[in-house]
């Protein structure tokens, strides 16, 4: 085709420069931010008559390279964000794929509601958090988000949109939830969200002396938690391996809360905007900074680990407080600065979890590279096609890189990547920066992975839709 016969002209903006939430990752790309369906399609004509690949980007909340592209164009959803529908008449909420999980549980908590998976943190989209089916501290037993999905409608990048549901276009809604925004667009989102009774949860914190009493814990008490999870202290080693903290949470029954009307007031769930009625909370990272290498979060975890044991008192909490505590320190990932971060999270199948944790935590000692910050969670499977969720635990482990240990980073995933292989374990591609298609091969099976390549050879014939961790895992 020459420029002559193009049939649609967008203006591209100045390059800028777009980074992985954790900062190790950075492209400089034209990025568009479309506010109607109409715009996404001449978003998809343009590409496809000049060749261009196109990645969407959400909130830009996934740690590796997900929602980035190195040579293209980003696609940043953020913008389309209505909610169309925020009556939450029986829980249900229908709103635009930018609305963020912030903007969701603000619509529905005042009437009543609260969304049945959330991520630590509430700055994902609705569409990233599709593209990735993520799972919070209750997967064991809501499962990911998917499963809440209603119905969706889907721009494919031919131009045709379709309806998805669990009876229609089924294998399009379990493929493309869970899809890596490579099949095409998620555009209006319906929703079920769960009732509550209360804006707070009873939240009750048991100390862990090692990785065994933690699996004990989970063992005995998830089917009487709404939420668990655990902070493993990184640091432990010998027969404090895996020594913890873990929170559990449950919903408050109907009738129970006398201050309901009050406490799921929107302004009653934020914490407030200064810590000690001080310092604002974009500073409090600075304050975390002179910990920020290991004998300061050696220090921290310990104290974390502590804290348990000195109260295991229970207390009530804000919705909002519990899932997203991440939040309320602004940027805190700038404590790596001037480094970066990457996240490792692994799910085990529960009969070889303890064992296999065990290794990665020992194996990350005898290395001497340390995760900062390490959160266990129990998980249960699901139905979607590239699904990253077992029936067991799963391990996500902070670490910091800076330009002189990046390659000793990336050598212990490859290390850690034989432990999880050996165990039968999966990768979540939300938190992914190493993992290679030998790797995913054998993790997710050729069987699976074709069938995920055919659909998008149907949906997306011309091959428009990439980022830099689709192209890195399945098409090196
Ligand atoms: C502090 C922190 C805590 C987290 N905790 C959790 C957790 O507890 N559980 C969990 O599961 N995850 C967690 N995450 C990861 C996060 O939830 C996922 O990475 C999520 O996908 C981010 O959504 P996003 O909108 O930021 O999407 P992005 O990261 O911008 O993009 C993610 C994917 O979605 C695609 N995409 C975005 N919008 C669309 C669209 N409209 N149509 C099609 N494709 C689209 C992108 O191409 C990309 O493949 C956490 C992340 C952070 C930073």
């Amino acid at each position: 085709m020459t420029s002559s016969t193009f049939t649609v002209d967008i203006k591209l903006p100045e390059t800028e420069e777009v980074q992985s939430w954790g900062m190790s990752h950075s492209v400089y790309v034209p990025v568009l931010k479309p506010t109607t369906i109409d715009e996404i399609k001449k978003i998809f004509i343009y590409a496809t008559e000049r060749k261009l690949k196109v990645a969407f980007r959400g909130g830009g909340c996934s740690y590796g390279d997900a929602s980035i592209i190195d040579d293209g164009i980003i696609v940043d959803m953020s913008d389309y964000n209505h909610i169309i529908d925020g009556e939450c008449k029986d829980g249900i909420i229908k709103a635009e794929s930018g609305v963020t999980i912030q903007k969701l549980w603000e619509t529905a908590i005042e009437k009543g509601y609260w969304p049945p998976v959330v991520s630590g943190t509430m700055f994902p989209t609705l569409g990233g958090a599709l593209s990735m089916n993520i799972h919070g501290k209750n997967n064991f037993c809501m499962g990911p988000i998917g499963e809440h999905i209603q119905a969706f409608t889907f721009l494919t990048p031919t131009g045709e949109i379709l309806n998805c549901s669990k009876t229609e276009n089924k294998d399009i809604f379990y493929s493309a939830i869970s899809g890596l925004g490579m099949l095409g667009c998620f555009l209006e989102i319906t929703i079920k969200l769960k009732k509550i009774h209360s804006g707070k949860l009873e939240v009750t914190p048991i100390s862990t002396s090692n990785l065994e009493a933690m699996f004990d814990y989970f063992d005995k008490n998830y089917q009487t938690s709404d939420y668990l999870v655990g902070w493993i202290d990184a640091f432990g080693r010998g027969s404090s391996l895996g020594r913890g903290l873990i929170h559990k949470a449950n919903y408050i029954e109907e009738g129970k809360d006398p201050h309901f009307l009050e406490n799921r007031k929107v302004v009653n769930q934020h914490l407030p905007s200064r810590f000690f009625g001080i310092i604002p909370k974009s500073w409090m990272w600075l304050f975390m900074y002179p910990f920020s290498h290991k004998l300061g979060m050696r220090l921290v975890n310990y104290a974390k680990f502590l804290s348990g044991k000195i109260s295991s008192k229970s207390y009530k909490q804000g919705h909002a407080e519990y899932a997203f505590l991440l939040d309320y320190v602004p940027n805190w990932k700038y404590i790596y600065k001037p480094g970066s971060m990457i996240q490792y999270q692994v799910f085990l199948p529960k009969e070889n979890a303890l064992n296999g944790m065990k290794d990665i935590l020992n194996h990350c000692q005898t290395k001497g590279i340390i995760s900062y910050l390490a959160v266990f969670k129990k998980h249960r499977k699901d139905n979607f096609l590239l699904s990253h969720s077992v029936d067991g635990f799963s391990l996500a482990l902070d670490f910091p890189v800076s330009e002189s240990s990046r390659n000793k980073v990336w050598e212990l995933a490859y290390e850690l990547d034989n432990i999880v292989i050996q165990n039968k374990g999966k990768f979540y591609f939300a938190k992914d920066s190493t993992l290679r298609p030998v790797v995913a091969e054998k993790i997710f099976t050729s069987e699976v992975i074709g069938t995920f390549k055919k659909l998008k050879d149907k949906l997306d014939p011309q091959h428009i839709l990439l980022t830099d961790l689709y192209h890195r895992i399945f098409l090196s």
